[in-house]
């Protein structure tokens, strides 16, 4: 993607994929409700947005490049008519950016109409396209999901609803969270690890599919639960409930450890963990492993925030060497030493190397008197580049910091993610091939510190085979052609195309 100029938008950090929703209520458009979804999921994905609903007779879409409140007009919501339908916001990940893979993706075919939102990454989608091209199927995007709708809608003429995406789900290895619109009636799909999330929600007069809780929130509705990996779930069309299915049992999961980390919002409640908690939880574990007595501890915001107060909240009952804090010793002190301007857009242009090195004073200004003349300890939720934290580190010391500690509330960052977040290539990644004091010297930090894989399972309370940390170990949970996986498990061959028959 390039701007008027010719110059090559440079984006920072990682980027979440996508976001998707479902709704079916009784009688009421679903439109407006699906909106307002999107918005409370604008973070996930801010390169296009996209409703499909359903009236019972025909299925209505609309689709635009930029962010939900620019996507839609008054008349666009107005003629999305129907009480059932999906939306989805997206970041690109599989496929071109451009508006040929913006989603939901929807297509008409003989037994009916189907939209797809896919929240992930397949890691097979070429081979099923190739095998499905030469069934006799047209594609019109690069993108993964179009791959999934393809498939599916072959198996409908076939077979029922449940059946089908039992069968598709056989075929397509990798990550996806997936809502779905056949005719009037809404899908959700998790996959059998339940790499991305997707929970259900109860409205009053309806129910909700969403990546995230905070969109089950804006609505005025309640989380029900999360829907289980390997687990379809269809919403009634009269909106009274939803029907279950169990299509795949999987042994373990591999829920993304980031999503608690930086993509969720901290207000939503994902595998059944407040996500704002468990930042605080990892920045207290933070303490526990690598805290180092400051006079100042403080975030980078927003990102480093809730670690930060955990970590401050720990150094406050125990000394970095892990005895209890005498009655008048008050611990580290917590302070906002750096004030963020909320108008930098999270891409933006700095097309020469002087202009990248300022970006961090374009988005942070420190507070001189929280900073002139202390030991500062500076926390953030991860390292990608190395150039934030390099110019960060800069800006405390130019500011009179005696001395700079870095702390990071997640493992450092070695691997890509072929699970659809887009986090630069190993050659980008500062720790692919630094060590921890490499980096500390590459940043010019007086000390460095990232949290252990072990804490991370411990915080989210799940073994670490139930957890995707592939790019903190290089080992995948997927079969990733070239990469190292970390579990028992290889894609499914999707040569011959024989319907089991089982069920
Ligand atoms: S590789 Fe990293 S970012 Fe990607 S799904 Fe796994 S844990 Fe999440």
């Amino acid at each position: 993607m390039t701007d008027g100029r010719g110059e090559t938008p440079r984006r920072t950090g990682m980027t979440e994929k996508c976001g998707v929703v479902g709704v079916s209520l009784n009688g009421r458009d679903a439109a407006r409700p699906l909106y307002y979804a999107l918005y409370a999921l604008q973070h996930r994905g801010q390169e296009s947005a996209g409703i499909v609903t359903h009236d019972g007779f025909q299925q209505h879409s609309h689709v635009e490049m930029g962010l939900v409140g620019d996507a839609f007009g008054e008349d666009d919501l107005d003629a999305l008519n129907g009480a059932a339908g999906i939306g989805h916001v997206r970041y690109p990940t599989a496929g071109s950016v451009d508006s040929s893979c913006a989603q939901p993706f929807s297509v008409s075919f003989k037994s009916g109409s189907l939209g797809l939102s896919h929240n992930g990454n397949l890691v097979n989608a070429d081979e099923i396209r190739d095998e499905l091209a030469a069934a006799g199927h047209a594609f019109t995007s690069d993108g993964d999901t179009e791959v999934i709708a393809h498939d599916l809608a072959r198996n409908l003429l076939e077979e029922d609803l449940v059946r089908a995406v039992k069968h598709t789900m056989g075929r397509i290895h990798g990550s996806y969270s997936l809502t779905i619109s056949h005719d009037d009636t809404i899908l959700g799909v998790r996959d059998p690890q339940g790499n991305r999330p997707l929970c259900i929600g109860e409205l009053e007069d309806g129910y909700i599919l969403a990546s995230e809780s905070a969109a089950i929130d804006t609505l005025d509705g309640d989380l029900v639960r999360d829907v289980r990996p390997g687990e379809l779930v269809v919403l009634r069309d009269d909106g009274q409930g939803f029907d279950s299915y169990q299509l795949v049992e999987n042994e373990n999961t591999a829920h993304c450890f980031f999503e608690h980390v930086y993509f969720a919002r901290p207000d939503s409640v994902i595998d059944e963990t407040l996500v704002y908690e468990a930042r605080r939880n990892l920045g207290r574990k933070l303490w526990e492993e690598s805290g180092v007595e400051t006079d100042v501890v403080m975030p980078v915001p927003d990102s480093g925030r809730a670690f930060a107060s955990g970590y401050a909240d720990a150094a406050s009952e125990t000394t970095a060497d892990g005895e209890p804090r005498d009655a008048d010793d008050d611990g580290v002190e917590f302070a906002e030493g750096l004030m963020k301007n909320r108008y930098v857009g999270r891409t933006f242009i700095m097309p020469t190397q002087d202009e990248r090195e300022r970006a961090v004073r374009l988005k942070l200004n420190p507070i001189k008197s929280t900073i002139e003349g202390k030991t500062v300890t500076v926390i953030d939720d991860s390292i990608v580049r190395g150039t934030t934290s390099t110019q960060l580190v800069q800006l405390l010391k130019d500011c009179g910091a005696e001395e700079v500690h870095v702390r990071i509330g997640a493992p450092a960052i070695v691997a890509p993610c072929y699970m659809g977040i887009d986090m630069a290539t190993r050659e980008e990644l500062i720790a692919s091939d630094k060590s921890t004091d490499e980096i500390r010297d590459a940043i010019s930090a007086d000390s460095l510190a990232y949290l252990s894989t072990d804490a991370v399972a411990e915080v989210l309370d799940e073994e670490r085979i139930d957890l995707c940390l592939g790019c903190v170990t290089g080992e995948y949970p997927y079969d990733i052609e070239g990469e190292a996986t970390d579990r028992d498990v290889s894609r499914p061959d999707v040569g011959d195309r024989q319907l089991p028959a089982d069920d």
